[in-house]
């Protein structure tokens, strides 16, 4: 049985990146194996590492959850669940921080980031062991599989890693995760024509409303070519986003266009725009419809599940190592 796990962190709105690079393979997979579990949660605690702000973070929670209910996932078939309900996510960190080298942390790539960003007053210890805290996210629960872009290639390696090395001290007691990265949108371009990110703020958001993308349209730079010169399409971040959201014959009429040169960057970010509010709107409107106090029963309902399952690991590492006499 397929035990398939993935969270967005709830530290701004959810965009075409996360839709693509983990909602929509969670749905896709489920869809193909329908007798797997899916395990879609908010991490919460991820999100504190860099959102202080309690307003923000509990709406980004509510907004989150929502999201996740308006884009498919099915609350009777799906366990939907936050984090921070689960008290048992820190005690199993204590653990594996201890069975973690420092080396091994300092090669984190989130990490190498967040160094050359910022400075050492500005870094925490909570970036520091952010894929602890992950691989926890995924060991604790027996996921099989674990859908990532690019960027979280990594840390789910991290999280094979520590199941192994702790299966090897202390006997079997995780499952190893297998990782699951999808060729054709491994990493989803903003419109910036860098990777889609809330941290360089060139989201196109499920919560923008139609002005605001039109706007965010506007702006994806393009080259100089003129309206009637060929384009490469492979070269244009606003195909690059077009093609996630058409059909594979307007694929097929539109790399034609771009190549016989009868498509101007215009007519290009038009056609974006257009698509873009049609594939919106039915998850917008889905979004709007979800009453809040739903979402918060949902939410602590899923995590007396959740902690049932996080306290039976917690319980059989503890007897391993030897805290429970
Ligand atoms: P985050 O927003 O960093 O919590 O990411 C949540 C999930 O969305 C992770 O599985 C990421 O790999 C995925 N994701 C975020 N941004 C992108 C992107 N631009 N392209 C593909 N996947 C992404």
């Amino acid at each position: 049985m397929k035990r398939i796990l993935t969270g967005i962190k709830p530290t701004g709105d959810i965009h075409v990146g996360n839709y693509f690079g983990a909602i929509k393979p969670i749905i896709d997979l489920w869809a193909k194996h329908p007798d797997s579990e899916i395990y879609l949660f908010i991490p919460s605690m991820h999100a504190f590492t860099t959102l202080h702000d309690p307003d923000r973070l509990r709406t980004n929670i509510l907004n989150g959850m929502k999201m996740y209910l308006a884009m498919g996932a099915d609350p009777d078939r799906f366990m939907i669940y936050d984090q921070s309900y689960i008290a048992w996510h820190a005690q199993l960190t204590r653990v594996l921080q201890c069975l973690t080298h420092m080396g091994f942390m300092e090669r984190m790539h989130v990490y190498k980031d967040a160094v050359a960003k910022w400075t050492a007053t500005d870094l925490s210890v909570g970036t520091f062991c952010y894929p602890i805290l992950m691989a926890i996210d995924i060991i604790m629960y027996d996921a099989t599989h674990v859908p990532v872009g690019k960027d979280q290639i990594q840390h789910v390696e991290f999280a094979r890693d520590i199941a192994q090395k702790f299966n090897k001290m202390f006997g079997e007691t995780f499952v190893v995760p297998e990782l699951f990265v999808r060729k054709e949108v491994q990493t989803i371009i903003g419109t910036d024509g860098r990777k889609m990110s809330k941290s360089y703020n060139n989201v196109l958001s499920f919560l923008d409303d139609e002005n605001t993308l039109l706007k965010k349209v506007k702006k994806i730079p393009t080259s100089m070519l003129g309206i009637d010169e060929p384009k490469n399409p492979d070269e244009c971040n606003v195909y690059g986003i077009t093609k996630l959201i058409i059909t594979e014959e307007e694929d097929a009429m539109l790399r034609d266009k771009y190549l016989a040169g009868w498509l101007s960057f215009k007519r290009a970010k038009d056609y974006l725009y257009e698509k873009l509010v049609a594939f919106m709107s039915p998850i917008q409107s889905k979004f709007a419809a979800l009453d809040d106090d739903y979402v918060r029963k949902l939410l602590t309902e899923n995590a007396e599940k959740a902690n049932i399952i996080a306290e039976k690991k917690v319980k059989d590492v503890y007897q391993k190592i030897g805290f429970t006499l």
